[in-house]
């Protein structure tokens, strides 16, 4: 099934106790779409960037079987660029630096070949930049999932609010749900969170797992343990390519095939942070995704038969 997918594709530059990288290639749609290609060879990418953008990555993208016909590049104008610093927990990050550069005037044109997806992943970038892109589509894609963070909390509440009226399922962190919410307890902030508009939300919680809620249903997924995490940036958004990517691959969003979804997410997530950027995503043998899944059933798997 097809897939389109929007957000940001920018330069990064980290900071973690492990090291600091000067700008790297980075931006919520770049891990979404990688990590979204390993199960579905038809996604197509609407983004913005500058001319200060490799083409060489373009080609990667390409070569991934992402089709960038709806990536704009705008001459003389500068990529969207954001800096951040994880503390000694690498559970928390502070942003140092966001500049919206291309991305503060963009006007998401939709070609007429990726007008009509069955699944729709909306990573994260300006709400209102989300709530147009779905309004610009030939029709109602089968899921809808949004990404979004406190930055856009911050600085564009009425928007946000306003494109979750038009999604199926959102992504967010404990800390933004929180925020959105209002409500320090999880199980209270998904509640008002959906009544938002969602039927399902995801709660994503770094190193400990991730939450999903649908109905008065809930499920609970580990993060895989890892020895080392050199970079968790992008985690989320691999996380989300991957979750997605499962649902178009296999064309199934009952509750139980998102529980596998999340699995399948949260192993392509593992991957991202063993690396810096999108170093370790760009070339993930199978049969390790294999491994991973089946460690993750192993990680909380119990007999109570016997
Ligand atoms: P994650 O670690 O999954 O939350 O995503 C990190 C990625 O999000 C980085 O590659 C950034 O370029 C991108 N990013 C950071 N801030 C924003 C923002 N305000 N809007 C869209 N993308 C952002």
């Amino acid at each position: 099934m097809s897939l389109l997918v929007t957000g940001t594709v920018a330069f990064d530059a980290i900071e973690t106790p492990f090291g600091k990288t000067d700008k790297i290639i980075g931006g919520a749609a770049t891990y979404v779409s990688l990590a979204a290609s390993y199960f579905t060879k038809q996604v197509g990418l609407i983004a913005v960037v500058g001319d200060d953008f490799p083409q060489d990555y373009i080609d990667l993208l390409n070569q991934k079987g992402i089709d960038t016909s709806g990536l704009q590049i705008k001459s003389g104008e500068k990529s969207f660029f954001w800096s951040g610093r994880y503390f000694n927990d690498m559970n928390s990050r502070e942003t140092l630096i966001t500049e919206l550069n291309v991305l503060a005037d963009f006007d998401p044109i939709v070609p007429e070949a990726l007008s009509a997806p069955d699944y729709l992943m909306l990573g994260n970038l300006a709400p209102v930049v989300q709530s147009t892109l779905i309004s610009r589509l030939s029709k109602r894609p089968k899921l809808v999932v949004m990404d979004t963070m406190n930055f856009w909390m911050d600085i564009a509440l009425d928007d946000l609010k306003k494109t979750l009226t038009m999604v199926d399922v959102l992504t967010i962190n404990d800390e933004e749900a929180r925020q959105l919410s209002g409500e320090y307890s999880l199980i209270k902030a998904s509640r008002i969170i959906r009544a938002m508009g969602p039927k399902y939300l995801i709660i994503k919680k770094g190193e400990h797992g991730a939450l999903l809620f649908h109905e008065d249903q809930v499920f609970f997924a580990p993060a895989m343990l890892l020895e080392d995490v050199f970079d968790p940036t992008g985690a989320g958004d691999t996380f989300a390519g991957g979750f997605i990517g499962y649902l178009a691959s296999t064309d199934d969003i009952s509750f139980e095939n998102m529980k596998r979804a999340i699995i399948y997410g949260s192993a392509m997530a593992s991957f991202c942070v063993e690396q810096f950027g999108t170093d370790n995503i760009l070339n993930i043998d199978p049969n390790l995704l294999k491994a991973r899944v089946e460690a993750f059933r192993q990680l909380s798997y119990v007999d109570f038969l016997k």
